[in-house]
């Protein structure tokens, strides 16, 4: 049979890692075609190498210079700039592309791909959190498959039923490192704290947003799009075992839930296999060893990121956006240690009260809107670094 032709953006990162492992797995049925990273030239010229991929891309200015990209297989073609990771997926040869860019550079990516009618397998939920009014109306049935563990199981529970008849969605929240924890604990928190999740092994800006709950945010917003829901359609529930990955409601009363091992590569795969299910040598799940799962409802006065992504959503527009660019600042400088973990959400809602919001229309707005939030969240930095 046809091999698959994937590409895969952010290969070096943790989603990217994990995508080649399921290529490695099922070699016989994906090729990869094309590759992009950001700064690891190192990892991606391995990688080139072990897969034999022709077309490589390297996005930060900075790394382009590397002496180690004189490496590349010999028919290997360098792209460079910080296009570069779309232009490599524009090609005839090109059948689905993976996202695992972090952040809100993953757009203009996610954008072109759906553009062109190719499968897109979403990792980057900032993608949608900030265009999904773009992007929802370029994908065709089938085309955009969610890696988001949260929302492939959610789309899985959709399978085979009529979307009119789902009563709401229960969206599973670990609860972060710090789940229990107070206000006045919180903000003495330091970023290895931060960085060590129960569940999951992951990016450190994912990492940070996980404790801080603004992932759960961010994902109530991505599933808004995703599944043409409002904000009271999606029910977070916190559930610490992270085993049941979400539900979907529906209106009889019967609620069909997704539960698995927590490995990322089963998402992965799936948005790469669908319709069809293949093998995983991931973890399986031996309910004889569960013996318990417990539920919970969410702190939205101690994680305020919830909240605040809360308000964003209800208000659509460019508000996500400014919610997320603040975020990606204020997650930035934490990791720094030029902040506190509190000092997250404070700068976000500073970003946010400062906005006029304003329907989305273009990348290009959504991308002055982006530099215009960060400006303010740097501001409210610079408040408190004083
Ligand atoms: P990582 O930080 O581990 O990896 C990020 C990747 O993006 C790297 O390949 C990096 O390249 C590249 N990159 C960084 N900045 C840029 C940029 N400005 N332009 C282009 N490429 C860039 O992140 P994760 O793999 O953890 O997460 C990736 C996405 O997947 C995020 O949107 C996250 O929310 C989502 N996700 C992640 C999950 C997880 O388990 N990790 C679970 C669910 C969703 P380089 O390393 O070369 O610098
Ligand atoms: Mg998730």
């Amino acid at each position: 049979a046809e091999r698959k032709r994937i590409a895969i953006l952010g290969c070096t990162g943790s989603i990217g890692r994990q995508t080649l492992d399921v290529c490695r797995q099922h070699a016989d049925k994906l090729e990869v075609v094309a590759l992009s990273a950001h700064s690891n030239t190192k990892e991606l010229v391995a990688a080139a190498r072990e897969f034999g991929v022709k077309r490589i891309a390297v996005t930060d200015p900075q790394s382009v210079h590397d002496p180690i990209l004189e490496n590349l297989p010999r028919d290997a073609r360098l792209y460079t700039g910080a296009r570069s990771a779309v232009d490599i997926c524009l090609f005839d040869d090109v059948d689905e592309v993976l996202v695992a860019i972090v952040g809100v550079a993953g757009l203009s990516a996610s954008a072109a791909v759906l553009a062109c009618g190719k499968q897109l397998a979403l990792a980057n939920k900032e993608s949608l959190v900030v265009g999904g009014d773009l992007l929802m109306p370029m994908a065709r049935p089938g085309m955009l498959l969610p890696v988001d563990s949260e929302h492939a199981a959610i789309f899985q529970c959709y399978q085979g039923e009529n979307p009119k008849e789902a009563h709401c969605i229960w969206l599973t929240c670990s609860g972060g490192p710090f789940f229990g924890k107070s206000r006045s604990e919180l903000s003495r928190v330091t970023v290895k704290q931060a960085l060590a999740h129960p569940a999951w092994n992951m990016g450190a800006k994912i990492s940070i947003d996980s404790a801080t709950l603004m992932n759960k945010g961010l994902e109530r917003i991505e599933a808004l799009h995703l599944f043409h829901v409002d904000m009271d359609f999606v029910n977070v529930v916190i559930h610490r075992e992270a085993k049941i990955h979400s539900m979907v409601e529906y209106v009889d009363g019967s609620v069909i839930a997704h539960l698995g091992a927590s490995d990322m590569r089963i998402p992965i795969q799936y948005a790469l296999s669908y319709p069809a299910r293949w093998e995983s040598p991931s973890p399986r799940l031996d309910f004889r060893q569960l013996s318990s799962l417990s539920f919970g409802e969410p702190d939205t006065d101690t994680f305020r990121c919830l909240k605040l992504a809360d308000i964003a959503g209800r208000e659509g527009g460019t508000l996500p956006c400014v919610l997320n660019a603040a975020n990606e600042v204020a997650v930035d400088a934490f990791l720094h240690d030029r902040c506190s973990f509190t000092d997250i959400d404070a700068i976000v809602e500073y970003a946010m009260d400062q906005h006029d919001n304003s329907p989305v229309y273009s990348l290009d707005q959504l991308s002055d809107t982006d530099a215009w939030a960060r400006i303010q969240a740097r501001c409210a930095l610079d408040r408190i670094s004083r």
